[in-house]
């Protein structure tokens, strides 16, 4: 039998807050959550089997590589699912996985999204690494089922998700169902994933029947939450990614001063009234709009009526509406240019997306969107069902929160540069920045949610030094890292580096980063200012120039973090890092990245990056 967890008194009175002007279902699933947390909070850590199932229940591990949350919480899902399907199961970060067990483990789920270049999170690394190491260990008998997390634009769509799955089949392991590649808008091909996997699991185990308490959903499992994309964070909030708050501007400043290159505003929005909170390194979530000329133009090309009835996943609109507000179309993706050349029946599309011809593609796609496309190859007489039929949802974009909640009750805020560039002969804004910069002006309203980040916070010893690497917009989570170690007296020892353009126009904050030195909330500041002098000076030549003392920072327990750019930056950055080791800890190459992945394991180095 499901043992029946009571809520604490703290999480009952919570409830009882909560309760008022929540739906049903929104009950039922903070509930649920309240339950699950219990239930994880009675556990010693998340290794130990679920209390829910019976001795004789078959045993199921669930593996999630997440860097910002979403395999996480697909992986949850999938867990409450099974538990209440009559498993035992043992849930793990990829990176909390003792790869030893691999050889027992004969019922697996791996839930795990791709980064830029198609690696794995950095949580899932090592065990990455090991499974498609020579240690591996052989795996017949072993039934698993890969959902991989990605999103489509990116030429190595899913790649980690396809590795994992291809090297446990190599291994001898058998596909309980195939492997998912869920893009941006992953809910629905996640909640199928996990209602095929399930089933399959009983097919193969034949479970123990499920307790009633677990069959009604006592284990924290909604199906509704997936779909509405209710996160953890957001449960003490009836506002979500699909409910979004409707958020009004306190504050838009152009913080990038005049003849800068660049265009960085600083915008504050208040949560009053909508329960959200955050904490730092989370992210908002801004719920968007397509450009109004962009969206008449393309109409216009396709020759579409703007006032005919479109239905997308949630609502009717009208086509203008729908292009406005549900659909990308401004990412262009293989995805869009396989099903647009089957609908246009371009032979010279066609060609573009033939086998051998990534190179050609991979420059076709740069710098271009839909109407691009659209007005190069038209499509004759093309429906509107059929087009819309080709667009992925439009998803919100995700800026790093850059104030503490401590410091600022009720409200949030954000950096956002505002990318505007020409290419192929047209001027393009990016969809989310120059709605943020141009729009939302003070007092109008802006969509946002929550979007928690696990793989980002500040060390829960407030003691322990902290190293701030941020870039560019990347400052942004570091001024709510300080704001909220000021705000709570954390005595730990705070050092950033910070690199911009120009010194005279582009040093984001420089008066409150100023404040903070001269205080003492930030006890070292180093600066690169790339454009200034003739030879780039970025923040990793800053970092070696100081070497000696981060290595005996991190010596003596300093969490290092990096947010901003991950294609360059980033990769240089960790570069640096282990050359800092290396030299200053009078180490070997090997050893020294062993030093880093130890501090990446520890949590001790995380990245915000993309
Ligand atoms: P910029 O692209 O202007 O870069 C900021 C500074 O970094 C400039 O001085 C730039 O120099 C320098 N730089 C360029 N290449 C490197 C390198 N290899 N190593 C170190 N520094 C380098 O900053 P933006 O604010 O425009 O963009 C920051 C990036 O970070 C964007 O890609 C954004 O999407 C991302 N970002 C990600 C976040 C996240 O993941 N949470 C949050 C915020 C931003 P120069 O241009 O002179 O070469």
């Amino acid at each position: 039998m499901q043992e029946t967890t009571p809520l604490t008194a703290q999480q009952a009175q919570l409830l009882s807050q909560l309760v008022q002007g929540l739906s049903t279902e929104q009950l039922a699933w903070v509930r649920g959550f309240l339950a699950g947390i219990n239930h994880s909070v009675k556990q010693s850590g998340a290794q130990a089997p679920a209390a829910a199932a019976s001795a004789t229940a078959p045993q199921l591990t669930i593996l999630y590589g997440s860097q910002t949350g979403h395999a996480q919480e697909v992986a949850e899902h999938a867990k409450a699912r099974a538990v209440a399907a009559g498993f035992k199961v043992d849930l793990f970060a990829m990176g909390d996985y003792k790869a030893s067990r691999l050889k027992n483990d004969k019922l697996l789920l791996v839930a795990v999204s791709t980064q830029g270049e198609g690696e794995p999170p950095d949580d899932a690394r090592d065990f990455y690494e090991f499974l498609h190491g020579e240690k591996a260990p052989k795996l017949q008998g072993t039934r698993f089922a890969v959902l991989g997390l990605g999103d489509s634009s990116y030429e190595k769509f899913c790649q980690a998700g396809k590795d994992f799955d291809a090297r446990l089949a190599a291994l001898g392991a058998e596909r309980l169902v195939n492997r998912v590649d869920s893009d941006v808008d992953y809910d629905a091909p996640a909640e199928r994933w996990i209602e095929e996997s399930v089933e399959a699991l009983k097919r193969v185990a034949a479970p123990v029947a499920a307790s009633a308490g677990s069959a009604a959903g006592n284990d924290g499992f909604s199906l509704a939450a997936l779909a509405s994309g209710v996160a953890p964070a957001a449960a003490a909030s009836q506002y979500s990614r699909k409910h979004p708050f409707e958020a009004t501007v306190l504050e838009n400043i152009k913080l990038s001063g005049r003849g800068s290159s660049k265009e960085v505003h600083h915008v504050e929005l208040s949560l009053e009234g909508s329960g959200l909170t955050y904490e730092p390194g989370d992210a908002l979530g801004v719920v968007v709009k397509n450009d109004d000329k962009l969206v008449d133009d393309l109409i216009d090309t396709l020759a579409l009526d703007p006032q005919a009835t479109t239905t997308t996943q949630d609502s009717t609109l009208t086509l203008r509406d729908a292009f406005l507000r549900a659909y990308d179309i401004t990412t262009l993706s293989r995805a869009f240019l396989e099903k647009y050349a089957a609908l246009a029946e371009s032979t010279e599309l066609k060609a573009l997306l033939a086998v051998g011809n990534e190179t050609a593609l991979r420059d076709y796609l740069y710098g271009r969107d839909v109407l691009d496309v659209v007005r190069q190859f038209p499509a004759r007489k093309v429906k509107a069902a059929e087009f819309v039929g080709t667009l992925r949802t439009l998803q919100p974009r995700l800026y790093s929160i850059a104030s503490s909640l401590a410091a600022n009750p009720e409200a949030v805020h954000i950096t956002v540069g505002a990318v505007r560039y020409d290419s192929h002969g047209r001027a393009r804004r990016g969809v989310a920045s120059t709605y943020l910069a141009d729009i939302a002006r003070e007092g109008e309203t802006v969509p946002v949610y929550i979007e928690a980040n696990r793989n980002f916070k500040l060390p829960s010893d407030t003691n322990a030094p902290v190293i701030m690497i941020g870039p560019g917009t990347g400052i942004a989570p570091f001024r709510a890292f300080v704001e909220e170690r000021q705000a709570l007296d954390a005595p730990g020892k705070n050092w950033l580096f910070f690199g911009d353009r120009n010194f005279r126009t582009d040093f984001l904050y420089q008066r409150e980063w100023q404040r903070y030195v001269k205080d003492g909330a930030v006890s070292k500041i180093d600066l690169a200012f790339s454009r200034d002098t003739e030879d780039k000076v970025y923040v990793q030549h800053r970092m070696r120039e100081q070497g000696k003392e981060l290595y005996s920072w991190l010596q003596d327990g300093a969490h290092l973090y990096v947010c901003g750019d991950a294609d360059q930056m980033a990769r240089d950055v960790n570069t640096a890092l282990i050359d800092i080791v290396a030299e200053h800890g009078g180490l070997g190459a090997d050893a020294a990245a062993e030093y880093v992945k130890t501090l990446q394991r520890e949590k001790r180095y995380q990245r915000d990056v993309y």
